[in-house]
């Protein structure tokens, strides 16, 4: 098979209608877009998502600033991502005992990561953090973003759960705990062990919900021991979560004791406002999605995040930055140019496929030919590729 690979490409391509230019371009893409449809999308309406994470990447040999730290001995990067596009967009090497809610390194990779988005997509933002991320520091300057004119920010930022919040969590009332969704809209429930052998039953005996959101604001801020949020943004509300422990999972004594797993956010998507998105379930879920950037590290592996190749931070450093291009490559060729299940591919199955496929490219007259196998299963797709990325705009 061969392409011909012209210098000028035709303008006139038709793009099926995909938007490249905004950073939901996957969105866009005529794939299952059931993943990308779902909640998180309708609630940043068109905004762009960007979520913060620092994950662990251990070390094998002696080298420089790695640490010992709660997962053993390593580095502590902390990494940022569009949701939109699972990109990423901007990282921070740090050394292995470096906290997972550092103040001045989720600043810098937060101000990294808004500079690395097109002008136009900076406007209607949503800011994720896990873990006990909630710093003063690092929700005051969310505030700040968030007050800017002509500016819209929402952040949902994980929470630390003291002794207050525990308080707070005992006063809530049955009732109040609703069943949690996922990321699709579907109910967190399973089917009990004594449940009838139909298994698309209506029984309520038959199934057991098995996560609840509840939103704690109120109690925290008015309840019994006055007002206990001092100092925090008035705008900011707290929600909890609660979950069916797996078995074997580590739980603390409150949780013990009370048989389920909490964990808690804060974040300044108003309450007040009207309608399912101002529904705790979905503010959960929204939140929740956030493991996304977790499977994007993962996958980021293969593009070498964390496989430091020196004993020199100062080259491991310049190797996270490398890595992060790279996965970023990956997301700009699956997201344009290719189809099907090409588009959800990790890096690892594009090498296969596309990245490694024997091709030669030759040039005769003015024009260049790309000659792949025509046995290759997947030369179509690097043609149409090639021909897709060939009639995007180029930079001046
Ligand atoms: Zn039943």
């Amino acid at each position: 098979m061969t392409a011909a690979l012209t210098a000028d490409p035709p303008a006139s391509r038709d793009h099926q209608g995909r938007e490249l230019h905004t950073p939901c371009g996957r969105a866009h893409s005529n794939t299952d877009t059931s993943d990308v449809a779902g909640v998180p999308r309708r609630c940043v309406r068109g905004g762009t998502c960007i979520r913060l994470d620092a994950t662990v990447t251990p070390a094998h040999s002696d080298k420089e600033l790695a640490e010992p730290n709660f997962k053993g001995f390593g580095h502590h990067p902390l990494l940022s991502y569009c949701d939109n596009t699972g990109e990423p967009l901007a990282g921070m090497m740090r050394c292995g005992g470096a906290g997972s809610n550092t103040v001045a390194d989720h600043l810098t990779v937060l101000e990294d990561s808004i500079a690395a988005l097109p002008p136009a997509s900076r406007r209607r933002l949503m800011v994720s953090c896990d873990g006990a991320g909630a710093s003063h520091g690092l929700i005051d300057r969310l505030e700040e973003l968030a007050a800017r004119p002509g500016y819209q920010l929402v952040y949902s930022v994980g929470w630390d759960l003291g002794a207050r919040e525990r308080a707070a969590i005992s006063q809530v009332p049955e009732q109040a705990w609703q069943v949690a969704i996922d990321h699709a809209g579907t109910l967190r429930e399973r089917r009990t062990e004594d449940a009838c052998p139909h298994a698309r039953c209506a029984h309520e005996r038959c199934w057991q919900e098995q996560a609840h959101v509840s939103e704690l604001t109120g109690l925290l801020r008015e309840g019994p021991g006055g007002d206990q949020l001092a100092g925090w943004p008035p705008s900011m509300g707290i929600f909890a979560r609660r979950e069916r422990p797996h078995p074997g999972a580590q739980l603390s004594l409150f949780e013990a004791h009370d048989g389920w797993r909490y964990s808690l956010w804060v974040t300044n998507q108003p309450t007040s406002q009207r309608g399912w998105r101002a529904n705790p379930a979905y503010i959960d879920a929204t939140h929740r999605v956030h493991a996304r950037v977790e499977d994007g590290i993962r996958t980021g592996e293969d593009c070498g995040i964390g496989h430091f190749p020196s004993h020199d931070f100062a080259i491991n450093s310049a190797w996270l930055a490398v890595s992060l291009i790279a996965a970023t490559l990956l997301a700009w060729l699956r997201l344009p140019a290719l189809e099907g299940d090409l588009v959800r591919a990790e890096p690892r199955t594009l090498r296969y496929k596309i990245l490694h496929a024997a091709a030669r490219l030759t040039h005769s007259g003015r024009r260049r030919r790309l000659k792949i196998s025509r046995t290759w299963p997947w030369a179509t797709a690097i043609t149409t590729a090639w021909t897709r990325l060939s009639a995007l705009p180029q930079a001046p």
